[in-house]
């Protein structure tokens, strides 16, 4: 062993970069080797719709989101919960607030100003970044194995070090992030990996070409969305392909158990909630004879991409009885194909099993290597728990490799 030990962190995102500062702080030598250019770049592309942090909820319910893996992220996310991330964020002049459902977000919204002020954190503390390095594996006498681009051609380099985390992330947004490539090289090592697969995802919907043509991109601001006993609510987004948007998301996860269930999944969408159907079915009651259906629909304030929903459900053939049609309006049913594909998803479920592991999160059949962040296998909605996770198993992953290394 080296003195002071070295460490080779490999994935240089949010994860990776906790892992990186814990280990740094202890006088530990750490290298952060990162495929891409620069470091965190799915951390930036994080920040452009408001960079979530985490959610100040008490610990117990925040940890009730990870079931069925919470008992194994419990300690880390205990022992680096919320409240230890907004500090963290506030000392590295990034102050946070409480948003909207108790999410945390830093005050600029976005990632960049957090992320330069880390870096040059890092930097401070002696991190050595190597950029452009593709972990490919290991050499036979158990070097880390790195690509690394060249001029003309890419040359290896052969890499070794004391302790290892690999914090390579999920397989979700390639172009700035893991391609999930991981997954063959520890799997020819004997490590036990889940499929990985789209997590907080949009649905794949067959819409009409007039629906399409007229409401693509359009938002439907009100809507709550129902898949088996769930129910999510907030605004939900037509594309060319199907539905995106927060709600859709959330019940990313029931839909994909659904379809794995049955082969299908039928999502519902309430399209007046603030309404009772008894109001609504007296506001579509048309006391003219003649009015149309989306007269009256207009008239009981359901936006016109809202009626075009109702049309598609019922291949365009509205009920004209007003207690049909509030039931229709209040839980119109919309066929789901598919979730999107792991391309655009928010993030990755599957991953390196639990079983595979120690309590710190170490590799059990390959000592010394330590995993974190979305590489494991756990899954959370939107909300500030997916960043919360990686943190928080970034720092956990760093005491035990510094446990492992005698510290
Ligand atoms: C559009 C979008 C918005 C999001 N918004 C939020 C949000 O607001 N709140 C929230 O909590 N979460 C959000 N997320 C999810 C969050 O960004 C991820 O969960 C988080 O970045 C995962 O962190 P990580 O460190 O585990 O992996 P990553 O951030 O994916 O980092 C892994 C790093 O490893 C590198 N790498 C991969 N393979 C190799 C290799 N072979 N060799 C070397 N390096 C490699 C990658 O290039 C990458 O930099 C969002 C995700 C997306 C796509």
């Amino acid at each position: 062993m080296t003195d002071p030990p070295a460490v080779a962190v490999v994935g240089g995102g949010p994860a990776g970069l906790m892992a990186a500062e814990a280990l740094a702080r202890r006088g530990i030598n750490v290298t952060v080797h990162e495929l891409h250019r620069s470091m965190a770049r799915k951390l930036l592309l994080a920040g452009r719709s408001g960079l979530n942090l985490t959610k100040a909820e008490p610990i117990d319910e925040l940890l009730d989101r990870y079931e069925p893996s919470a008992p194994a992220l419990e300690r880390a996310v205990r022992d680096h919960g919320p409240d230890w991330l907004r500090s963290w964020a506030d000392d590295l002049g990034a102050a946070t607030f409480v948003g909207s459902s108790r999410r945390v977000f830093p005050e600029a919204m976005r990632a960049a100003p957090l992320l330069r002020a880390w870096l040059r954190r890092l930097d401070g503390l002696g991190v050595r970044f190597r950029p452009g390095h593709r972990w490919c594996g290991w050499t036979d006498d158990g070097a880390l194995r790195f690509e690394v681009a060249g001029a003309d051609a890419a040359r290896l380099i052969d890499v070794e070090a004391d302790a290892t985390v690999l914090a390579l992330g999920g397989a979700s947004w390639p172009r700035v992030g893991s391609d999930g490539s991981w997954r063959a090289i520890l799997e020819a090592r004997g490590v036990a990996v889940e499929p990985l697969t789209a997590a907080n995802c949009g649905v794949v919907v067959s819409w009409s070409d007039v629906f399409i043509e007229r409401f693509e991109g359009e938002p439907v601001k009100n809507v709550v969305v129902s898949v088996a006993d769930e129910t999510h609510r907030g605004e939900i987004v037509v594309t060319r392909r199907g539905l995106e948007g927060g709600p859709i998301y959330a019940a990313s996860r029931a839909v994909r158990h659904e379809i794995g269930r049955t082969g299908h999944c039928r999502i519902r969408l309430d399209l007046a909630p603030d309404l009772p159907i008894d109001r609504l079915r007296d506001r579509l009651a048309s006391p003219r004879p003649k009015e149309t259906r989306t007269s009256r629909l207009r008239r009981a304030r359901v936006p016109p991409v809202a009626i075009g929903l109702l049309r598609e459900a019922t291949g365009n053939r509205l009920p004209g009885d007003a207690t049909d049609l509030a039931k229709l309006a209040k839980a119109a049913p919309v066929e789901v194909e598919a979730l999107m594909s792991i391309d655009r998803a928010i993030s990755t479920a599957g991953g390196v099993s639990f079983a595979a592991l120690d309590e710190h999160f170490m590799l059990c059949d390959l000592p010394g290597v330590f995993v974190a962040g979305e590489m494991l296998d756990w899954d959370a909605p939107t909300g500030g728990y997916l960043l919360q996770a990686c943190f928080a198993t970034g720092a956990a992953a760093a005491t035990g490799a510094e446990v492992w290394l005698g510290g």
